[in-house]
């Protein structure tokens, strides 16, 4: 009875190794300790079992500059993802709109790599793009104008150029204030613009796209067959636990996972 393990060989030769994760929107804070817990649960199992981690933005609820890794929590966060890169997995980042401050000694901090907003990186021979989402977010005109003043050199200089004690007043009053403030700066609710995702598949010449931001998590297919899949936003502390990540195998393809690491699709 020699068939029954030669095909269970078989089979388990057939499963495809997974060579790359993408994530975004944890929105991590020390408030969230659920959150947090689920997403170092992600690092040491499914992130460690992979090659390369693109971490697309968003990561922390905010981030007020990297002299913040002071702070235990950031700094907790940081060797966590340390640990990955230690374990030999690939680490890149982008930074989201709430967490675009962070800069070198972050990237050092954590073991990953800071890449442009939007890059284009090849996996399993697939040309994917991937990006925060933000900045295709173009109906919000408000927004975007922001976008451009906070995302210039000049205004990064100046305000991390301020004691951190006031750019974490300036972050909280941002954050706070009236309802209708709030409503305005959850950069969130606004989807993405058509138009910005065609002009970024053609500026990119690839038909694969992966961006958060939105939190609308879903897999889109255009009338060219050009893919575009978003990422979840995480929550571990609200009634229904929510979160997921993207996989992309050695066989090219991709998947999406729950917060529970089970395939969507
Ligand atoms: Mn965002």
């Amino acid at each position: 009875m020699q068939s029954q393990p030669a095909s269970l060989t078989a089979s388990a030769r057939a499963q495809p190794e997974t060579v790359a994760l993408f994530v975004s929107d944890i929105h991590l804070q020390s408030g969230l300790p659920h959150t947090t817990q689920a997403f170092f649960d992600f690092l040491r199992a499914p992130a460690m079992q992979t090659r390369a981690l693109y971490l697309l933005g968003d990561l922390f609820e905010y981030w007020a500059g990297d002299d913040d890794l002071a702070d235990e929590y950031n700094m907790s966060v940081a060797q966590r993802i340390r640990a990955v890169s230690d374990a030999g997995v690939a680490v890149y980042w982008i930074g989201g709109n709430r967490d675009f401050l962070i800069g070198d000694a972050f990237a050092q901090a954590a073991g990953l790599q800071l890449l442009p907003d939007p890059s284009v990186v090849s996996v399993a021979n697939r040309r994917v793009t991937i990006t925060h989402g933000d900045a295709q977010c173009t109906d919000d005109t408000g927004y975007m104008k922001f976008r451009e003043e906070v995302r210039h050199p000049d205004w990064q200089q100046r305000f991390l150029s301020m004691p951190l004690a006031q750019r974490k007043a300036i972050i909280a009053g941002m954050r706070s204030g009236s309802r209708e403030a709030q409503r305005t700066k959850a950069y969130e609710i606004m989807d993405v613009n058509p138009s910005a995702i065609d002009a970024l598949f053609t500026g990119t010449g690839s038909d694969v796209l992966i961006h958060g931001h939105t939190h609308r998590p879903a897999r889109h297919v255009d009338a060219g067959g050009r893919e575009r899949y978003v990422l979840p936003d995480w929550d571990c502390d609200a009634a229904v636990r929510r979160g997921g990540w993207i996989g992309i195998n050695d066989a090219g393809g991709i998947l999406r996972y729950d917060i529970d690491g089970r395939a969507v699709d």
